[in-house]
């Protein structure tokens, strides 16, 4: 999966309506951070890259700043699936 060059437009394209986040910090004594969490597209234009959304996150439990890891949340693929039963 591309997720380089995917933007909003492609996620909503997927019928996902959030990004699943997960922080690649690391937290005092070297620790991984590995805070994650979810982030609702709602506010945001389909041609904002995945990429402009990474760097100008913050984590909220050890502050790194575009660190975190950003993919499209696939649990929604499986709760919305694209094929299915009649
Ligand atoms: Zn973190």
């Amino acid at each position: 999966m591309p997720n380089w060059n995917a933007d909003v437009g492609y996620v909503r394209s997927l019928r996902i309506r959030s990004l699943s986040i997960a922080c690649e910090g690391k937290r005092l004594g070297g620790y991984g951070c590995d805070h994650c969490g979810q982030l609702d597209l709602a506010p945001y234009p389909d041609a904002l890259s995945l990429k402009a959304i990474r760097r100008q996150l913050v984590c909220t439990a050890c502050g790194a700043i575009g660190e975190a890891e950003v993919r499209p949340n696939w649990k929604e693929l499986a709760q919305n699936p694209m094929y299915g039963p009649r």
